[in-house]
């Protein structure tokens, strides 16, 4: 099929799937889609400024967001998102005249001078009030503002779906990142350490006891996981040979954790970074470094800046998520939100709806890191093993443009799906290609989920749209029928319970023995021999495919 009607078909399908669900709201139109307010300007650039009162659970600061004009027409109004009960106090555009704005919900729009097309422009947005505060961070989303375990002041942010106009204002839409990156200037008591995504610039101290600390990323980012760390923090570093050359870590972790932490920490680092680096090609940001940072929270993948909150064990905070032992011989916390560098920071979707590719791949990284660490038998294992997390409850893929997120099974079930592809190209080097390919082709880029399958496809010679529309817009899971004819050595074979054309190719291997086969919603057949008959045992077929399998006595 050509190469841009496959995916058209594929949104197509869900969107048709999908919409007839749920009612949206204006609201989730004016948070999730491109709105004419916010079609015409392109972000260069955020410089955020915040100041904390820890007693008080109170914020004040500025986002000044530098940007460039995209459209020669344009409405004159300009679409910032801030949540309740945050307000914007002012606006000044250009350093010098003050724009007018009204508020509908957490929306503001801004009334803006004409613009022309090319030209490059800033407005300095001022905001305060007291914040949302997360409930059950990372899952739902605000500051926090915790106690460490000596009872002084421990806070953070997460926002991811919410959104960061949940702390801050700004474009809150996923599609468009600073081009140039961001920097986030943190004010506090000075016994305080404030930490931020990429490298320190500066520190600056006031008279009044509090002091700045200034952190900058080079590389675009997206806006959730721009994130502040403000506790009693002490630090660590290193620099880790890569294949980009010298990468710098750095350790941010509570005073009193400090020695365990660097007991612990590097190594764990360093086979993520192996791992990672083979299967998915190099750390994105080696400019901004790499950072791990201690949390009250599990864990989040904000950029260069990776939340920690693992308590310094294996597992996923003393559980393991493939119920086989393995999952708990490694950091789930550090190798999975580092995964997301390259899936999730790296490449980004436009759409909250594609938060698969975020998720799915990154939950292969698990399997592909204890591939590389343990091998291919521990990694089909742990893969096999995270199904039992599977629901298959709805479709991975919510509505778009109302910043709706899939189900959960994006996780297990996407990284299953990922699992049945690789298995079914049979051929590791090809399907490492695959992922560092899409690595550099979208680095620092934004996508539609249909680009990655497009570029998979492409790229390994099959068109997997099918397989796609299966897994991530259908709950059914492909049933795989089998009929041996004994006295004629035929094994004949064919799908139920799939969409139409669904077109998974099996590769059944042994040590020697190999075949493969497509099976299609009709009985074929392959010639078989004593010798090779087993590999069909349903078992070994499920290990390596999310589908079952089942012996028929008859063809009927
Ligand atoms: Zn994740």
């Amino acid at each position: 099929m050509s190469k841009t009607i496959y995916p058209f078909i594929f949104i197509v399908l869900i969107s048709v799937a999908v919409n007839a669900q749920k009612q949206f709201t204006h609201a989730d139109t004016l948070r999730g889609s491109i709105t004419p307010e916010r079609a015409w300007w392109d972000v260069m650039r955020y410089d955020i400024s915040v100041k904390p009162d820890f007693d008080k659970k109170y914020t004040s600061g500025f986002n000044k967001i530098s940007y460039k004009v995209v459209q020669q027409d344009h409405p004159n109004v300009m679409q910032i998102d801030l949540q309740q009960p945050l307000v914007i106090d002012s606006i000044i555009y250009d350093k010098k005249q003050s724009l007018s704005f009204s508020r509908e919900g957490d929306v503001y729009h801004v009334k803006t001078p004409p613009q022309k097309i090319e030209s490059e422009h800033e407005v300095k947005i001022y905001f305060s009030g007291k914040p949302h505060e997360a409930i059950r961070a990372p899952w739902d989303g605000g500051w926090t503002f915790a106690k460490d375990e000596k009872g002084r002041p421990w806070m953070t942010v997460t926002c991811q779906g919410l959104g960061a106009s949940i702390w801050y204002p700004n474009k809150d839409h996923q599609s468009d990142e600073p081009d140039h990156g961001a920097s986030l200037t943190m004010r506090v008591p000075k016994d305080l350490m404030a930490v931020a995504n990429g490298r320190m610039l500066n520190k600056t101290e006031h008279k009044d006891g509090t002091v700045s600390y200034k952190w900058c990323v080079e590389n675009p980012i997206s806006n959730y996981t721009i994130i502040p760390y403000i506790g009693y923090y002490k630090n660590f570093s290193e620099v880790y040979t890569g294949i980009k050359g010298d990468l710098d870590l750095n350790y941010w972790v509570l005073d009193y954790n400090l020695e365990k932490a660097k007991d612990y920490m590097p190594t764990e680092v360093h086979n993520l970074l192996n791992a990672f680096e083979y299967w998915f090609g190099p750390y994105p940001f080696y400019e901004d470094g790499y950072k791990l940072v201690e949390t009250e929270h599990t864990g989040m993948e904000h950029q260069s800046n990776v939340s920690y909150g693992n308590w310094y064990a294996g597992g996923y905070r003393g559980r393991d998520l493939s119920g086989t032992g393995l999952g708990l011989t490694w950091d789930f916390i550090i190798i999975h939100e580092s995964g997301h560098e390259w899936f999730g920071n790296n490449i980004t979707t436009n759409d909250l709806a594609d938060m698969y590719i975020h998720e799915s791949f990154t939950n292969y990284s698990e399997t592909l890191f204890l591939d590389y660490v343990y091998g291919e038998e521990a990694a089909n294992d742990y893969n096999y093993g995270t199904r039992a997390g599977i629901k298959n409850d709805k479709p991975i893929i919510p509505a778009y443009d109302v910043n709706a997120q899939g189900s959960g099974d994006m996780y297990p079930k996407g990284g299953n799906m990922l699992h049945s592809i690789r298995h079914s190209m049979d051929d590791d080097k090809l399907f490492k290609n695959v992922l560092t390919g899409l690595n550099i082709t979208f680095h620092n880029q934004t996508v539609d989920g249909s680009e990655i399958l497009e570029y998979i496809s492409e790229k390994s010679g099959y068109d997997y749209s099918k397989v796609f529309e299966q897994y991530l817009t259908t709950t059914k899971i492909p049933k795989l029928q089998l009929y041996i004819d004994a006295p004629n050595s035929k094994m004949f074979y064919k799908y139920t319970n799939i969409v139409d054309g669904f077109n998974l190719p099996l590769v059944l291997k042994g040590d020697e023995e190999k075949i493969k086969i497509i099976p299609s919603s009709e009985w074929q057949s392959v010639d078989i021999h004593h010798k090779n008959q087993y590999l069909f045992t349903p078992w070994r077929i499920e290990r390596m495919y999310y589908i079952d399998v089942e012996l028929l006595d008859n063809r009927d």
